[in-house]
């Protein structure tokens, strides 16, 4: 399966750091497969009634993945697949995410601040199922477990919304699920970490840029080099790539080589 980020969830689930896990599978041939590894692990599964098309978004200041619901026999989206050790747990998750209240967070084990924030998200605007980024966050380096901007990168260790990029209880779960994954393989947990305690830039029309090779000074002078980004080069990702220091007064406030940032065009984010 191509998606790291549920194999980890599988395995939180499995050596019950988890009681369940909400699982998002874009293709047949991933949910045949995904069937495939939980009937051999033991584990059980429930699939929603509907699927989810996700579409990414940068409105202003805010970082947000939009999730439209729709019909499962459509060709497009993703299937959503709760799991557990026991089908009970992955079917009452199942029927708990068509209510939206506390209890679907719990079973999954989300922090409670973390449910309080994606619940006053959802009120304000009901027909989004995905994850976001709520602005505004500071101008410093938050904890590597907590950064979930490269998530459709497949780099990622926390899968639900987080209140904020600094939110502590998520920073105590991101580092036991890291740990465990160091566990299983050493290796890759090293490279993920290093991936994670990276500057992002996130564009509002270029994708995404990021490297671990970063320092930030006092003065909010953020240096920079070996820009990696997620999409094709354009003017924008190659003007940030030729220069190698970003003057920082906010995440969504600052100057690059000569040329101010402001209102949202692209927003920093710093990890360790
Ligand atoms: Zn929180």
């Amino acid at each position: 399966m191509r998606f790291n980020e549920n194999i980890f969830e599988i395995l939180y689930v499995y050596h019950s750091i988890k009681q369940a896990a909400r699982l998002i599978v874009f293709s047949d041939r991933d949910l045949k497969e995904l069937s495939h590894l939980l009937k051999s692990h033991r584990l059980a599964y429930a699939i929603q009634d509907y699927k989810v098309k996700v579409e990414l978004e940068n409105d202003k200041c805010r970082y947000t993945n939009r999730g439209l619901l729709i019909p499962l026999s459509e060709r497009h989206g993703s299937f959503i697949v709760y799991i557990s050790r026991h089908i009970t747990f992955a079917e009452r998750a199942k029927r708990l995410e068509r209510l939206n209240n506390t209890h679907f967070g719990k079973i999954l084990g989300y922090p409670s601040c973390c449910i309080d924030f994606y619940l006053a998200e959802l009120k304000r605007e009901p027909e989004n199922h995905e994850f976001s980024i709520k602005s505004p966050w500071e101008l410093r380096q938050y904890p590597f477990v907590n950064n979930q901007f490269l998530r459709y990168l497949d780099k990622v260790i926390l899968s639900h919304f987080l209140c904020s990029p600094g939110c502590g209880e998520s920073e105590e779960i991101g580092r036991e699920r890291f740990a465990l994954i160091e566990r299983y393989d050493p290796d890759k947990a090293q490279t993920l970490r290093q991936e994670l305690s990276s500057l992002v830039i996130y564009t509002k029309n270029d994708g995404l840029l990021y490297t671990p090779d970063y320092s930030l000074s006092a003065d909010g002078v953020i240096g920079y080099e070996n820009l990696k980004s997620t999409e094709k080069d354009t003017d924008l990702s190659m003007h940030f790539k030729r220069n190698n220091s970003i003057r920082a007064k906010s995440y969504c406030t600052f100057e690059a080589g000569g040329r101010l940032f402001e209102g949202g065009e692209a927003l920093v984010a710093m990890f360790r």
